[in-house]
């Protein structure tokens, strides 16, 4: 009987094969004491274990060819970095001495403790990446049950790495990043899995690697046999099973049209963003770590609109250093010869503590709390290191310096007298740097959307970060699954704002750009063009459908009809026009 699995679809295209079910189970943990004598024993046998663990994904870090993402290398950095961390080495260690417990089980402890830190975390990607501490922990808990411990390849080598994966549909419970590398060569035609969401690792790298993938299908294994044909749809989420010809026949044609227009979107690379009446657009790139410029080239994008810099801050105990900040800025510079590069000052604190004291106690409402610039400001010592390697970094190419979550002109003011001191501290160490070093803010508290021509008054550019704007506006905790169903980004408040801070940036003759979510989402872009954006950023892989649309639009049409859309009262005719405009 026909029937369908459903899940997050995280990223897009269709697969039609045969599931291949990766029946791996965490192995079970439990307690025991350990004898006094062989407490030094069990230490030795826990350090052999990590030890093994690096060895394996060092190993595995060497298959990665220079073609693949990134993201890929990036991700093994991180977990070989963790097993390196006090918090792998040292912390399990005291356990095993203090409590006399089994290596796995001081383990264990330990990653309910990292996880719970992770889970009490706003930011949704930062919260995500507790799979990285999960990854490890069982990487480690394998090597630490398994029969022969000094079994160095992975324990998943050969299943992963088998023929038997060719033309398959992977279905797991989880993948890790190493799993992924695994598999790359194996022709996998799509990843299914029980958990992860939309940025789990799972479908950061299925979209790196544009394969189709479904995430968070809960119980997928229990439901799918081995060896079934099943189809993925990777946009919509759902998995069929039970397939018939007329099913087949469908899928198989929706596939051929994904080809085609896949192919007729890469013929748009390097072509302008110029609307039908001769409006040009502006599409940059959103990045997380340095290597997503090379994605960010190869959509030809016209820079990085928004390169979120916390990424330097995570998995470590201590801040970055200047050296550190300027080595991760040159790289996507150098890699993105000569277009402009928007560096944000670190958007962590509250909850997101860099070390142990750092940003005060936490508070009981971290989305607004002591965060962004606001912890910047207050973490003097944490800030100027990133400050001196942004204006330095300007000395090699086109650099803006970005400032999230800006509430008060007061904050603009504090931030330009340290640029300026940064400056002069500088020219007296004989370092080179750009004078007039673009500084531009993000406008994303509705305080700020309101009072947008002040901002415009006294930065270079703005950028609205419509993920928080959103989340403030309609006061919806944007990581709240329970009252997700009210972010809306289609509330006239919200739009009303956005188009007060264009206006505001049209006004004082400075740019304006869009760097959150709805930038890269293709029911929003006539929207947009239509409250007057002709900048937009977003995630490199979104780029040219967003193109597509743009060089289809008449921005003239588009802006009476958004006009009038703003002064409707009546709520049916507004929704009815919203969709008007997302279909046209
Ligand atoms: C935003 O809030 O829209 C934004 C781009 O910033 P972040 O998602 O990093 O908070
Ligand atoms: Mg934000």
């Amino acid at each position: 009987m026909p029937f369908s699995l459903h899940g997050i679809g995280v990223s897009r295209g269709y697969a039609i094969g045969r599931t291949y079910l990766l029946q791996r189970n965490q192995p079970e943990i439990t307690e025991y004491t350990i004898p006094d004598a062989i407490v030094e024993d069990e230490v030795q046998r826990f350090l052999s274990g990590l030890n093994l663990a690096r060895q394996q994904l060092r190993d595995i870090r060497l298959r990665i060819p220079a073609t693949a993402p990134g993201d890929i290398s990036a991700f093994i950095d991180t977990h070989l970095l963790m097993l390196e961390d006090a918090s792998f080495t040292e912390t399990p260690v005291k356990l095993i001495r203090s409590l006399k417990c089994n290596a796995e089980w001081a383990l264990k402890m330990q990653r309910d403790s990292l996880v719970q830190v992770f889970e009490e975390m706003d930011d949704p990607y930062l919260r995500t990446r507790k799979d990285d501490v999960e990854h490890v922990v069982r990487r480690v808990q394998r090597i630490l049950v398994a029969e022969d411990p000094a079994y160095l390849n992975d324990p998943d080598y050969s299943e992963l790495t088998s023929t038997r994966l060719e033309g398959r549909i992977i279905v797991a419970d989880d993948l890790t990043p190493a799993d992924t590398i695994l598999m790359q060569h194996q022709g996998v035609l799509a990843f299914v899995t029980e958990y992860g969401g939309p940025l789990s690792h799972t479908a950061i790298l299925a979209r790196s690697l544009g394969i189709p993938a479904v995430v968070g299908a809960r119980n997928a294994r229990t439901y799918l046999g081995h060896d079934e044909p099943v189809i993925v749809d990777g946009r919509q989420g759902v998995i069929l099973v039970g397939l018939d010809e007329r099913i087949l026949r469908y899928y198989r044609h929706k596939q051929q049209e994904e080809r085609r227009q896949q192919r007729e979107l890469n013929k748009l690379k390097g072509k302008p963003a110029i609307t039908r009446d001769g409006a040009t657009i502006g599409l940059f790139a959103n990045i997380e770590l340095p290597e997503d410029a090379v994605a960010v080239r190869d959509v030809a994008a016209d820079g990085v609109g928004l390169y979120r810099t916390e990424f330097l801050f995570m998995n470590r105990p201590d801040v970055p250093d200047e050296e550190e900040h300027l080595a991760s800025y040159l790289h996507v510079i150098k890699i993105l010869e000569g277009s402009p590069v928007t560096i944000r000052t670190a958007d962590l604190g509250a909850d997101k503590q860099v070390d142990g004291g750092r940003g005060g106690p936490v508070c009981t409402n971290p989305a607004l709390g002591l965060r962004a610039i606001r912890l910047c400001l207050k973490d003097l010592a944490m800030f100027r290191p990133q400050l001196r390697a942004i204006l330095r970094a300007s000395a090699y190419g086109p650099v803006r310096m970005m400032i999230p979550m800006l509430c008060s002109i007061q904050e603009v003011f504090q931030v330009l007298r340290l640029v300026a001191e940064t400056k002069q501290e500088l020219s007296e160490r004989g370092l080179a740097f750009d004078e007039r070093l673009p500084v531009g803010g993000m406008i994303e508290i509705p305080a700020a959307a309101v009072c947008a021509t002040q901002f415009a008054r006294y930065l270079d550019f703005l950028s609205i970060g419509t993920n928080d704007l959103i989340q403030y506006t309609l006061a919806i905790d944007r990581v709240d699954d329970e009252i997700n169903y009210l972010y809306d980004p289609l509330h006239p408040a919200v739009l009303m704002l956005i188009r007060n801070t264009i206006r505001a940036g049209q006004r004082a003759g400075i740019p304006v750009s869009l760097c959150g979510e709805m930038a890269g989402d293709p029911r929003y872009t006539r929207l947009l063009l239509g409250l007057g954006l002709n900048q937009f950023s977003m995630h490199p892989t979104g780029l040219l459908e967003i193109k597509r649309i743009i060089q289809d639009s008449d921005v003239g049409e588009l802006t009476d009809v958004v006009r009038r859309l703003l002064r409707t009262t009546d709520a049916e005719k507004y929704a009815e026009t919203v969709k008007t405009i997302a279909q046209n």
